[in-house]
């Protein structure tokens, strides 16, 4: 058979399944693909239309329209990629035909997207409109055909590229809301992590009189519409140059601490926070966007390109404002550099102490909600961090010498929880040293949440082993 006559088989099928619809008082709705010349399908095609079923049934279940979904035909032919399904019998057909026109006419690749709407009387419904030509925008597509306007070829490369540009786009948007989704749950699971030690959780406020459990639920509220902001900054400027980003992202980081501040009536919740989980977020975003996949070590390294020498720069020079690590790097030397001195070395703690241990663990986070499991692995890479952290809000209030008795004890909780003691047992004594020094390891509370966020990325985006 020649291809003109394999085309011409596949729509005669296509006419059968109408015609059975039809015969048995059931008008139908088909979908299938424009594209000029041969072959009609290929990979793209076959992922942008299983999109645009999968989209185009909600459109419709929205709009009041009800299809036999248990009758639907899905195949891909001679002639393309085709979907069919019944309507109801007492379908309104020329209003739903009105709805779908809407619905090509407003999407981005609507010029691609043919929907039929066939009477029970086995007759296509038309509005008379005239669909533009995918090439030249002001013209109708049938006009451009007859006078032969365009090659083959060249229909096809534009159309090619419309499909492309869509399934990029559509992948974004897919990027986008996932990684928004795990910076969230990274701050709720922190947060919710109950009982911390010194820090606040559920149940209490651990050694703060100034803050609780709410007041870092209102200004977490805020703060997903800024990393959605920062993810756009990778997403809209791909392989941007990481040594001019940060003040873009801090353009943004700054504008949620404002907003922070206000939820919080000046309260400091979440600023390391916002600074670490900002730098994460740019970093994820730009790798999955950029290299098709997550990988905690690329992450490590952007966020090193985009801060480095930042210690240098802004602690040693004195030029930033006053921070706790500041304070404590000018104080006691190198090893105390903050939330700066982290994403300068990559995120090395949260990765190392964090991170690793997820990984390690190859616990399933995305959608577990089993409080035992998560409550252990939680706590496990919250002690591991405090265990190693140089944490400058405890600094800040102490001195080096209850740091380091606070890593020990943290050492200890750890060792006890990883040989299945209960929580609430095994952080007993480091509950204690931190109430009776007044300290709270803010800073490994944030590296929590980043740990969580690259395990999140590392279970959705990581590379198939
Ligand atoms: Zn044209």
């Amino acid at each position: 058979m020649t291809i003109i006559s394999q085309i011409l088989h596949a729509r005669d099928q296509r006419a059968s399944y109408r015609k059975q619809f039809a015969d048995n008082g059931l008008p139908s709705l088909s979908v299938s693909l424009n594209i000029a010349g041969y072959p009609k399908h290929n990979h793209s095609t076959k992922a942008f239309f299983a999109i645009i079923i999968s989209d185009l049934k909600e459109y419709l279940k929205a709009n009041g329209i009800t299809i036999l979904e248990q009758k639907e035909i899905n195949i891909t032919d001679n002639d393309g990629d085709f979907y069919i399904a019944p309507l109801s019998a007492d379908s309104d057909v020329i209003s739903i035909k009105q709805i779908t026109e809407q619905y090509e006419a407003n999407h981005p690749a609507g010029r691609v997207i043919d929907i039929d709407i066939t009477t029970t009387t086995f007759e296509p419904i038309s509005s008379g409109k005239r669909k533009k030509c995918i090439v030249c925008s002001n013209q109708a597509a049938v006009d451009c055909m007859r006078s032969q306007n365009h090659s083959v070829t060249e229909v096809r490369e534009v159309t090619f590229n419309t499909i492309e540009s869509f399934l990029l786009s559509h992948r974004d948007s897919f990027i986008k809301r996932e990684l928004s989704s795990y910076l969230l749950k990274s701050i709720l699971y922190e947060i919710s992590l109950t009982p911390k030690p010194g820090l606040v959780d559920t149940a209490n406020p651990g050694i703060h009189t100034d803050m609780n459990y709410y007041t870092f639920v209102n200004s977490t509220s805020i703060l997903t519409t800024y990393f959605n902001d920062i993810i756009d900054l990778a997403i809209n400027n791909k392989m941007a140059k990481l040594e001019t980003v940060l003040p873009q992202i801090r353009y943004i980081g700054i504008k949620a601490e404002r907003n922070m501040f206000d939820q919080t009536n000046g309260v400091n919740t979440q600023k390391g926070g916002i600074f670490l989980l900002g730098l994460s977020a740019y970093a994820a975003a730009y790798t999955v966007v950029n290299h098709g996949l997550f990988d905690v070590n690329m992450c490590a390294d952007i966020i090193k390109t985009i801060c480095a020498d930042i210690v240098k720069n802004e602690i040693e020079s004195g030029k930033a404002e006053n921070s706790h690590g500041i304070d404590c790097y000018n104080k006691y030397g190198n090893k105390y550099g903050g939330a700066r001195l982290e994403a300068q070395n990559g995120m090395s703690t949260a990765i190392k102490y964090g991170f690793n241990i997820f990984n390690r663990s190859g616990i399933e986070m995305n959608r577990n909600s089993n409080k035992k499991v998560l409550d252990t692995h939680l706590f496990a890479a919250l002690l591991n961090i405090m265990a190693n952290n140089c944490d400058s809000n405890i600094l800040f209030r102490s001195n080096e010498e209850i740091l380091e008795g606070f890593k020990n004890a943290a050492q200890k909780a750890y060792c006890r929880i990883k040989n299945g003691e209960e929580p609430q047992s095994a952080l007993n004594h480091l509950t204690t040293y931190c109430n009776y020094h007044r300290i709270s390891a803010g800073g490994a509370a944030d590296l929590l949440s980043v740990a969580i966020f690259f395990y999140l990325c590392k279970q959705e985006f990581g590379k198939v082993n």
